[in-house]
């Protein structure tokens, strides 16, 4: 059995699920659970809508509603030309999912007030009417395929824009779903993102989740492989948005992915990799527009000898904060005093050097940073440094690779290196430029290493 998750841009128009379906067809030897995406740009017309709504600006978020309304109801009928009962079906599902949302537009409007559940609940549009249309889609196609909603299988705690996925139950679920669909149909199709809690109210599992829902169904079922199909053929060197010569990985750790994802690389949502580690299964990345190429193949530590470099991944907007304190010169108990602060507030800090009187560390988000920087402040002088980029060097036993780091500091030596970490990890290397270098940093960095 395995798992195959297409994201927004594999499920964009009609003639990306008809290759999504020629794909799931090309593999129905074994059985499936296809996991869809919202097409692409849904979400974050979604995200628009919720906020117009919550400023009272009812007209705007209707528009937008009716936009999307437009664009799923001309793929159902692109879809499904000739099939008059599932274009039915499908456009009737479409008409009442946007009624139920234009109902709760309404009402956020009217209420200027947007909780993060009635967020969450507007964000699991997208991801209900892709599905709905893609499924009939495939039983157009003669596939055996049967529909899950995946509010009744991916059950998280009560945090509705990221919820805490309750693995326990989720595993009960998906075996009892499996057992009782697969007697009878080949493909079980459901939403990635979108989850509820065990009282049955809608979460979500955060933006790009949906690579999450798969490895915790491919955890949950014991899958065979997790297929991650995408717009880019694997896991490539660098973004290949960014440069143009990047090449595909073709096998990496998980650890390597995990960095590289945790790191930047907006190709992996980080905790995809967690559930399929645990369960030692293999994560494929495929390009659904060129599904014949191999992609990368994520495979367990032991299995993956390779050393040195793989990829260079990077955060275009991070802030450094230097922190200041003659008090720290032979004191214990700064360091507790400082990371509790950045507990408190629940943000995490990437990078972290220190002196016998500094501490310099990164963060990639602004949140709460005016409370973490008045709290520091009462005991050590504190500056903050937006506009800096972090870039990482992500590979296999980069400590033990002599001259590495003349070969990364030589490429950039052209340009100014804020701070720099060599830490902990073993696979990886990072350091913090202006924001304004970074594409010419990670440009040189790339030929240093893969051109
Ligand atoms: P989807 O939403 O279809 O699941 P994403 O858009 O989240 O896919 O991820 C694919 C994108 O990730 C690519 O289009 C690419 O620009 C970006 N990306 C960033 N870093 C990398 C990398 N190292 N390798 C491949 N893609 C990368
Ligand atoms: N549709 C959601 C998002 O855009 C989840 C996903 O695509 O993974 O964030
Ligand atoms: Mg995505």
């Amino acid at each position: 059995m395995i798992v195959m998750k297409f994201g927004g841009t594999s499920v964009r128009d009609k003639e990306a699920v008809e290759r999504l379906i020629k794909i799931v067809c090309k593999n129905s030897s074994q059985k499936i659970v296809v996991v869809v995406s919202a097409l692409s740009g849904v979400t974050d017309t979604l995200t628009m809508i919720a906020q117009h709504a919550a400023k009272g600006q009812v007209e705007e978020a209707i528009n937008l509603t009716n936009g999307l309304e437009q664009r799923h109801l001309k793929m159902a009928e692109e879809l499904l030309t000739g099939e008059g009962l599932l274009l039915k079906e499908a456009t009737e599902t479409v008409k009442q999912l946007f009624a139920k949302l234009n109902e709760i537009v309404r009402v956020i409007s009217l209420l200027e007030e947007l909780s993060d559940m009635s967020f969450a609940k507007i964000l699991s549009y997208g991801e209900l009417l892709s599905s709905g249309i893609i499924f009939r889609a495939m039983l157009k196609s003669g596939l055996s395929c049967a529909f899950a909603d995946a509010r009744n299988i991916i059950i998280t705690d009560g945090k509705y824009l990221k919820g805490e996925p309750q693995t326990d139950l989720i595993c009960r679920n998906v075996q009892e779903l499996l057992e009782r669909e697969f007697l009878t149909n080949d493909v079980v199709i459901t939403q990635g993102f979108i989850s509820a809690t065990a009282e049955g109210v809608g979460t979500t599992l955060g933006r790009g989740g949906s690579d999450y829902t798969a490895a915790l169904i491919g955890m949950a079922a014991n899958a065979s492989e997790i297929q991650i199909w995408k717009d880019v053929d694997g896991v490539h060197t660098t973004d290949p948005k960014k440069v143009k010569k990047t090449r595909s990985i073709p096998v990496m750790s998980f650890n390597e992915a995990a960095e590289l994802s945790f790191f930047g690389a907006k190709v992996l949502h980080p905790a995809t990799i967690q559930p399929a580690i645990e369960k030692n299964i293999p994560v494929r990345v495929l390009n659904s527009m060129q599904p014949e190429k191999q992609g990368t193949l994520i495979l367990k530590d032991e299995l993956v000898h390779e050393n040195g470099v793989k990829a260079i991944s990077f955060k275009e907007n991070i802030t450094v904060i230097n922190i200041y304190s003659m008090k720290m010169l032979n004191a214990f108990g700064f360091l507790t005093r400082l990371f509790e602060v950045f507990g408190k507030y629940g943000i995490s800090v990437d990078l972290i050097s220190t002196s016998e009187v500094n501490v310099s560390l990164t963060v990639d988000s602004e949140r709460s940073l005016d409370g973490i920087v008045a709290e520091l402040s009462q005991f050590a002088i504190v500056s903050v440094n937006s506009n800096k980029s972090q870039v990482s060097i992500v590979g296999k036993n980069l400590k033990e690779t002599t001259g590495l780091a003349k070969r990364i500091f030589s490429a950039v030596s052209d340009y100014n290196i804020t701070m720099i970490s060599q830490g902990a990890s073993d696979i990886n290397i990072s350091f913090v430029v202006n924001r304004s270098d970074l594409t010419p940093v990670v440009s040189s960095l790339h030929k240093e290493f893969f051109e």
